[in-house]
């Protein structure tokens, strides 16, 4: 029932010339592919990305957005600066800017409204360290990382919401969770959402899994009951990895 959905998360890599011709060939090299897809450039980089796949399969995400609609906000990039540029997803709360630029729940929930509100579909990323997992404190960082994630965010909003579940001990480390690892928590995230939401809700969110998703392992990580698509740094900053990805079956 829910559609399986692979993004690429290009971080800060691809200048916006290299961008533009890597969207090339990314279109043409998914053309024709089932799943809904998405890459996200850099801000900069986003205008000729979406030139380029203007009319494709594949949407323009952003890594980030500003939590203000405009004004004083020195290095920030407004919702109606990213609209008008061609974005449709925005990526919030990723670990890197949980982690590098102190960004909490609360301002991430801020980001989260302002981006639906604005009518794009988010990405809202959670995900625990090494020391939460291995504090036992797994579930308690999940759960608050979606439920105030998500706060005031209605039932009726969440289909424009994907959750992406990011263990920060496999980003770019080489070290994926094992597809039953990462399905356990995929479960374990939609148990809040039905007890925040609905069961309903909960069944029909899209839970992508992130942390090091190669060609090689996404298709056991796609088998999982729980996972429903993938968001990909490393990988997806390749062509032929990148699609293998996105074809993956
Ligand atoms: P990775 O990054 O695929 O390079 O591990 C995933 C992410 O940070 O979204």
């Amino acid at each position: 029932m829910r559609n399986y959905f692979l993004a690429g998360n290009w971080k800060m890599n691809k200048t916006p010339s290299e961008a533009k011709s890597f969207a090339a060939e990314l279109k043409a090299s998914l053309k024709g592919a089932s799943h809904k897809l998405m890459v996200a450039p850099s801000f900069i980089a986003i205008p000729g990305v979406a030139e380029e796949l203007k009319g494709s399969n594949i949407l323009v995400g952003a890594q980030n957005m500003s939590n203000a609609e405009s004004g004083a906000h020195t290095g920030e990039v407004s919702p109606e600066m990213l609209k008008d540029a061609g974005v449709d997803v925005v990526i919030l709360g990723h670990s890197e800017r949980r982690a590098i630029y102190g960004e909490s729940d609360a301002f991430i929930n801020e980001k989260v409204q302002l981006a639906l509100n604005h009518g794009f579909e988010v990405i809202l990323c959670v995900g625990e360290t090494l020391d939460e997992r291995e504090g036992g404190k797994l579930e308690e960082i999940v759960r608050t990382q979606t439920v105030e994630g998500l706060k005031n965010v209605s039932e009726s909003s969440l289909s424009k919401v994907t959750i992406a579940y990011e263990p920060v001990w496999a980003i770019g480390t080489g070290k994926t969770a094992t597809p039953q690892d990462a399905d356990d928590v995929h479960a374990f995230i939609r148990k809040v959402l039905a007890e925040t939401y609905s069961s309903d809700a909960a069944e029909a969110m899209v839970i992508q899994y992130g942390g090091s998703v190669k060609p090689g392992n996404v298709k056991e990580l796609m088998a999982k009951e729980n996972i429903d698509g993938a968001l990909v740094g490393g990988a997806s900053l390749k062509v032929e990895d990148f699609t293998a990805i996105a074809k993956f079956d």
